[in-house]
């Protein structure tokens, strides 16, 4: 029998924002035991796989870091990154049916330009799957379906141009928890108008509430998208026992999702109920994953668990009827607001990383083109790193990026490098997997 689901396994014991932080390595350790003790590692259904590295190469593909991403990340964060590498290569291989990487450091607060940590998160380890998957695989249409409690700003950010990534995340609404954002009206820039999906929820929402609107207006859309891959970024934080969020899904409101969406691959993110949730809800999901009766699956203690307050299923109708509209809408209003921007679209940013007490602010352009997908530009400055304060002009060249575009980004470049103004000039070229400075 061939297994269904592949599992990677990343515990990261030397990586650690400090001693008593919640993202610490206990939390795949308990998974570990529970899944020991459940006997899961000795289904037919799951194979093991260990994590292999990612290239410098796999990450310049999707992040510029400032001064380069080499200088900011751990090794660790290129075995979690290279898990989840692994993870797809052992689904396009079809070895395995589906996999999940359970890895760390996660992922979905880190965006396109990275100064430091923000949200536990240095890179973006789904961002450099789904690339990878386009460079080795020439996979297209992706979706993926960020699940954390938390607004995914930094997957949102980097997908923001895309109309080949769906991006759909529901979470607790931002204006009750970090990041703060993850709004109905954050829904793309206009090329990719309409396949970014935000779908704020109130504290208190839970298995009731989240199914109504999976099955409501979630299905329906990835069903209409019918991407080639889902990939489900599978935080744990909306679990009634969670400490940093306020959300009250259980561990078969998880599973049952997980066996509803059929994900093809999954890459763990949040979830800091270390022992009391995260062991039940992550094989919940592995089982429901390999299709194996998870209904036995439940947290021993249900003390926590808070009724869904009356309001919280109205605001999920709100949605499915808001979001559901813009869907069917977006390509007219795509090509409304393609038509009302012109030939550059630009966007401003504020970025705060705490863990590091970084202020980032950020011009991002992106420069349209009838014969390609165009480039973005970037103009970044960046106070309280690790460096100093650093500012940075950088250049993003698409797989497609055609050739007067590319000439037009680098006399952009060259000029930027001629004023003296920045601190470092960055070049991204996807097709060449690599970043360089000039
Ligand atoms: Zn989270
Ligand atoms: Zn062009």
């Amino acid at each position: 029998m061939k297994p269904t689901l592949g599992l990677i396994f990343f515990p990261a014991f030397d990586w650690k924002i400090s001693p008593t932080h919640p993202e610490r390595q206990e939390r795949l350790l308990y998974t570990r035991d529970q899944l020991l003790e459940e006997g899961v590692f000795n289904l037919p259904q799951i194979r093991e796989y260990r994590p292999r590295l990612a290239t410098l190469n796999d990450l310049e593909r999707v992040h510029i870091g400032v001064p380069s991403i080499a200088k900011l990340i751990t090794q660790a964060h290129l075995v979690s990154s290279g898990g989840c590498l692994t993870a797809a290569d052992a689904v396009m291989k079809q070895e395995v049916k589906r996999a999940f990487a359970l890895v760390r450091p996660p992922g979905h607060h880190a965006m396109r330009v990275v100064h430091g940590i923000r949200g536990f998160c240095t890179i973006n380890i789904e961002a450099i799957m789904v690339e990878y998957l386009r460079e080795h695989y020439g996979v297209r249409k992706i979706a993926v379906v960020d699940t954390d409690v938390h607004h995914g700003d930094g997957s949102q950010d980097i997908f923001y141009h895309d109309p080949d990534t769906l991006y759909i995340s529901f979470h607790q609404d931002g204006r009750t928890l970090y990041p703060g954002t993850g709004f109905p009206n954050e829904a793309g820039s206009p090329a990719a108008y309409g396949t970014t999906i935000n779908l704020p929820l109130l504290p208190t929402t839970g298995d009731e509430g989240l199914h109504r609107l999976f099955d409501g207006l979630i299905r329906p859309i990835l069903d209409d998208f019918q991407p080639e891959i889902i990939i489900n970024s599978a935080g744990q934080d909306n679990h009634f026992s969670d400490p940093l969020a306020s959300m009250s899904v259980t561990a078969q409101g998880y599973a049952r999702l997980a066996d509803k969406l059929q994900a093809d691959i999954a890459v763990l993110e949040g979830g800091y109920s270390v022992e009391a949730a995260l062991p039940y809800v992550n094989t919940g999901i592995i089982l429901a994953m390999a299709g194996v009766d998870y209904s036995h699956v439940v947290e021993p203690d249900q003390s926590l668990l808070r009724p869904q307050d009356p309001r919280c299923n109205k605001r999920v109708d709100e949605l499915i009827d808001l979001q559901g509209q813009m869907w069917s809408n977006r390509e007219k209003l795509r090509a409304a607001a393609l038509s009302k921007c012109g030939p550059v679209w630009a966007r401003d940013k504020s970025i705060y990383y705490d863990e590091e007490g970084i202020r980032e602010h950020q011009e991002e352009t992106a420069h349209y083109c009838d014969n390609c997908s165009g480039y973005l530009t970037i103009e970044t400055e960046a106070q309280n790193t690790r460096f100093g304060d650093q500012d940075a002009y950088i250049v993003c060249l698409n797989r497609d990026t055609c050739s007067h575009c590319r000439s037009v980004a680098m006399d952009q470049a060259l000029a930027a490098k001629r004023s003296g103004r920045w601190d470092y000039v960055l070049v991204q070229d996807k097709a060449h997997s690599r970043v360089e400075q000039i």
